[in-house]
């Protein structure tokens, strides 16, 4: 994935304010924060969305999860967070690189969705 943006971060081509990193995955900061925490957390190796997955990404998926609350915690959310995974064009996914937004900070991050 030559193009990809997501995989020139996961390969250090493009620079990210990284916060975590392991052989499988890799938080950092959003670009453009929604709220005062908001980190994406990637899987390193390409998957384009939950929308592509198979049972064989089920162990990185669950990487990804398990670590968000503590780098909630460490980058300023100590009391819960929110996860949204966008998901193809109903989802509005701009990056076509599966990536969960992590989003929080001292204060609650409002309601889920505006009701229809
Ligand atoms: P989504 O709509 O779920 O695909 O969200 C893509 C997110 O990627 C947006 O919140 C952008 O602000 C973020 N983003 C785009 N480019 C970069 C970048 N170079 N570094 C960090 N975050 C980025
Ligand atoms: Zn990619």
């Amino acid at each position: 994935m030559d193009d990809c943006l997501f995989c020139k971060i996961a390969r250090g081509e493009i620079p990210a304010r990284k916060v975590y990193e392991d052989n499988d995955v890799l938080a950092f900061h959003d670009i453009n924060p929604a709220r005062p925490v908001h980190l994406l957390v990637i899987p390193k190796r390409h998957i384009t969305s939950l929308a592509t997955v198979s049972e064989s990404d089920a162990p990185v998926l669950g990487k990804m999860l398990v670590i968000a609350d503590r780098l909630a915690r460490e980058q300023g959310s100590p009391d819960g967070f929110r996860v949204i995974i966008n998901t193809g064009r109903i989802g509005h996914q701009e990056v076509q690189h599966l990536h969960a937004h992590i989003v929080g900070g001292p204060d609650p991050v409002g309601p889920m969705l505006k009701r229809i």
